[in-house]
């Protein structure tokens, strides 16, 4: 018999997030996708640290190495 309890949930993790300062915009990031700038992807604003509590990434992402074109 299954229960609820046998679905399984998303495990939310506090997560460090970066998030616009501008309160008519709701824009966040998660840190490690964040520029180097912490600038606001939508209104180009600054960003302040905050936490969020987000599910686990399953994949985690990986940097991908600027592939140089070989197209000599
Ligand atoms: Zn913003």
């Amino acid at each position: 018999m299954a229960t609820s309890e046998d679905i399984e949930k998303p495990k939310l993790l506090p997560t460090k997030i970066l998030k616009c300062k501008n309160p008519e915009c709701k824009a966040w990031v998660r840190e490690e996708f964040a520029t180097a700038e912490q600038q606001c992807p939508m209104c180009k604003g600054p960003m302040h640290r905050s936490m969020k509590h987000l599910p686990a990434v399953q994949n985690k992402p990986k940097r991908q190495p600027r592939k140089p074109k070989s197209d000599f």
